[in-house]
Formats: C-alpha cells, structure tokens, sequence
C-alpha cells in the first residue's frame, strides 16, 4: 500500500496512468484529499466506483495519531504525534496577530547536528519523516483548528530539513500545489543550520520560498564550539552560498541568533555581525534562549537588558533587527526545545 500523502501530483498521475486513469483525476483526488480533507477513497464521488476500488486495494490514506496537545495561555499548541512507526514527532500551532497563524513542523525524529543549545539536537538522530509524515502534521493542525486561510509554515520543528532533502521536496511540492492546499511560497520558511549542498540544490529545485539560517554567531572559531556542523560548513561557505538565492519578492534572508549569556552577545559579536550582514538583505531574529533540562551550565540565556541593547546598537548602525517572542516556552514548544518527553 501507499501512503498517498507521500505523493506529489505527478507521482501520482505516473501511477494512476497505468490503471488508465486520466490526469484530471489525479487534480480531483488531490482536491478531494487536502480541500475537503476527506479520509476515506468511497468519499471521492466525482470518481467511478471501479476507480475508488482501484485507489482503496492501491493506496492508505495515513494520520499521525494524536498523543496530546499542551496549550499555553498565548494560545500556542504543542501537538505530540505517534508515527506509525511508534516514534514520536512534535508540531507547534502558533498564534500571530491579525487572526493568523503559524505551523511549526518537524522533518526528523531527532537530529544528527548536535547543536549545543537545542534539546532536538541531544535526542540523537532516529529517523527521516516521510513526504507523508511531514505533510500530515499541517493536515492535522489545519483541520484540528478549522484554519480556512493558509497559515505561515516553518520547517523549524524536531531535525535538520536540508538533512532529510527529498523528502522535505516533496512535502514542499504537495503543500503548494494548486488542487491541494495551495499554500504560498511567501508563507513558507526552510530554516537550516547551513547544509550548503542542500542550499545549493535548493535554489533549482525549489526557488521563490524564504530561507532563515541558524547562525548564532557571526565568528566561525565560537560557532565550531556550538554547531559542529560549523566544522564542515563554515560561515564564509554559508554566505557564499546565499549570494544569488531566489527569494520570494520583497522578501530578506532570516538569520536566527540566539542569545547567550556572555558568549555571543558582546562588543566583539556586535562587531562581527555588522561585518558579516551590513551588506547583505538580511533580517536578524534575536530569540531568547530557552532553559531546558538538556542545557549545560556554560549555555544560559543573556537577561532582556543586554538583548536590548544589543539589538539597538545593531538598528542604530543599519541593520533590520528584530526580537522574538518566546511563545509556548512554558509547554517546551518554543525555538530550540523540541524534543520528545511521552514520560
Ligand atoms: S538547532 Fe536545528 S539543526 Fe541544530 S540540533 Fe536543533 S534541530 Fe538540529
């Protein structure tokens, strides 16, 4: 059987062509499956009856099961999910204003990138999630919340999605198809901690959708000691790879920085940040480190006044900086504390 959430459009017209089945039907069955959010192929009424049968005895239609929801009093909500194959993944529903809301999801369970602030990163790398597996969180909390208009997605849940590439695609491509759920590729941010390959593939395989990379520091010898991955693509490799990245019109590069008492929030930071972004369409999005379990003592959050500043010094000089609230952090939903606690 297969998944059909893991299909793209054109998977799936490949294959129902070899039943006979004509290419519209492929555009019905995605409206019939991602529109009206039908769970059963006999709901499909626009299809011939031989032709549901095909699709029943070929194809599963698959949901995560729900474990549970955590809702703080921001109104964000953590969704705890059990795959099929009994892991669990985590999916945050946030709240923005004017009514519209922002869905974090996941791509792995775990991550194999070890950086040292985030509890993903010390749960160790499990698995890649299917095209499926990563569609079906947005499917779930959409319906869940009766969502009608498109919600922002970010690919800044559990794992590294340039890490789990073609599957991450290919969730991309159903997200955005026409006949499905027809999410913008303005409403749609691939974070990563700077897979370049992934960048680079990126640019080709999927342009037009906002990029935000996870940098944390703008001196390579201090993000070696933070992000491992630092050690094979350095920051100078970062960039160069962002000089020619199709975004969306209007739209600026993402760079996360997350703040740490006494480790990147200094004069010497501040310096190296101007030297690195002044000339490039960037946006810095300073997040309160979140305490968690996981976290060492050498790791601990700046306090409110230093970010302040901080940022201030940076506007003063150019720079469009902003300040992330920290919502869901008493439910561990929030940047950098996803990682799965069923106990
Ligand atoms: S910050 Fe992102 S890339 Fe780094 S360990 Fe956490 S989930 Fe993985």
């Amino acid at each position: 059987m297969i998944d059909i959430f893991s299909l793209t459009k054109d998977d799936l017209k490949n294959i129902i062509a070899e039943h006979k089945m004509e290419n519209y039907r492929a555009n019905q069955i995605f409206s019939f499956l991602y529109k009206r959010g039908v769970d059963n192929f006999d709901d499909i009424y626009v299809l011939k009856k031989e032709q549901r049968e095909y699709l029943k005895s070929h194809f599963s239609i698959t949901r995560p099961s729900l474990k549970t929801i955590s809702t703080t009093d921001d109104g964000t909500k953590k969704y705890l999910f059990q795959l099929k194959s009994l892991e669990h993944i985590e999916s945050v529903l946030i709240p923005m204003r004017d009514d519209k809301f922002t869905i974090c999801i996941s791509t792995q369970v775990g991550c194999k990138m070890n950086c040292k602030f985030c509890a993903t990163g010390k749960m160790g790398f499990k698995k890649n999630l299917t095209a499926a597996e990563i569609v079906s969180q947005v499917m779930f909390i959409m319906q869940d919340n009766n969502l009608k208009n498109s919600p922002n997605i970010v690919y800044m849940g559990m794992g590294e999605p340039l890490d789990n590439y073609d599957n991450t695609i290919k969730s991309l491509k159903i997200l955005t198809d026409p006949d499905g759920l027809n999410i913008s590729r303005r409403r749609i941010t691939i974070s990563t901690c700077g897979i370049v390959d992934g960048i680079n593939k990126l640019k080709t395989d999927f342009p037009n959708i906002n990029i935000a990379i996870s940098l944390h520091t703008a001196i390579n010898a201090k993000r070696d000691k933070i992000m491992p991955i630092n050690r094979r693509y350095n920051i100078n490799d970062i960039m160069q790879s962002l000089k020619d990245f199709p975004l969306p019109r209007r739209k600026r590069i993402t760079f996360e920085y997350v703040m740490i008492k006494g480790f990147n929030d200094t004069k010497e930071d501040e310096k190296a940040l101007l030297k690195l972004l002044s000339h490039q369409k960037s946006k810095l999005n300073l997040i309160l480190l979140n305490k968690h379990e996981f976290l060492n003592d050498n790791i601990q959050p700046s306090d409110l006044e230093s970010i302040n500043s901080f940022a201030e010094h940076l506007r003063k000089k150019g720079m469009f900086v902003t300040i992330r609230d920290s919502k869901g952090s008493s439910i561990n939903a929030a940047c950098g504390m996803l990682a799965v606690r069923t106990s």
